[in-house]
């Protein structure tokens, strides 16, 4: 008789794009399917993202989900041993160490997915989801629509000053934008300082 092989090796999943594209949303519905086949299921998402609800994953469309709100990479991974399915929304503010707690949880035989932003305002890859798109199985690129022409959107633009690589914000501070219509920060500084200088010379 052959023997009945369980297979219990477990993997990582990267959802990633810009804001307004949708991560959050398919982020849920693949842990819900996981709910649905009565896999044992863990959500977290980090405390600086209090926007809209405390203890529930809430997309742009107000889907939710229960979540565990955490402070770090290390409450993750002592809080997901009994899962089967982990969820991680917003993994972008958990920093390095979120790389090597995925790599355990998904060497321990789960299932790991995690969604965040994969570059910041200036356009910049956002670490460490950079790192963690090297080491998963499976990507998803997400894509918004360009606020100013309908194009797929690659590109989270901020409509104010700050250069905080962290401002926490919605569609009141940020727009979804296309290689085209994206303008990073220091090229708009210096079109600003040739206006200036052209209005030096003309005077
Ligand atoms: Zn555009």
């Amino acid at each position: 008789m052959l023997p009945i092989i369980h297979h219990h090796a477990g993997w990582v999943e990267v959802i990633c794009g810009s804001m307004f594209s949708g991560k959050t949303e398919e982020l849920i519905r693949r842990l819900r399917r996981a709910q649905i086949a009565r896999q044992k299921v863990e959500i977290f998402k980090p405390k600086i993202d209090n926007r809209y609800s405390e203890d529930h994953i809430v997309s742009h469309d107000s889907v939710k989900i229960p979540s565990m709100v955490v402070d770090n990479a290390r409450e993750i991974f002592d809080n997901a041993l009994e899962a089967q399915v982990i969820g991680i929304d917003e993994v972008q503010f958990f920093g390095e160490d979120i790389v090597q707690v995925c790599q355990k949880l998904a060497n321990m035989g789960k299932r790991v997915i995690v969604a965040g932003l994969d570059q910041d305002y200036r356009g910049e890859p956002f670490e460490p989801i950079p790192q963690l798109l090297a080491l998963a199985e499976y990507i998803t690129k997400t894509h918004a629509i360009c606020v100013i022409c309908g194009n797929p959107a690659n590109h989270t633009f901020r409509t104010t000053e700050s250069t905080e690589q962290v401002v926490i914000g919605a569609n009141d501070i940020y727009e979804a934008r296309c290689r085209n219509c994206f303008i990073p920060p220091d090229s708009g500084k210096k079109k600003k300082n040739k206006r200036k200088n052209n209005e030096v010379v003309s005077d």
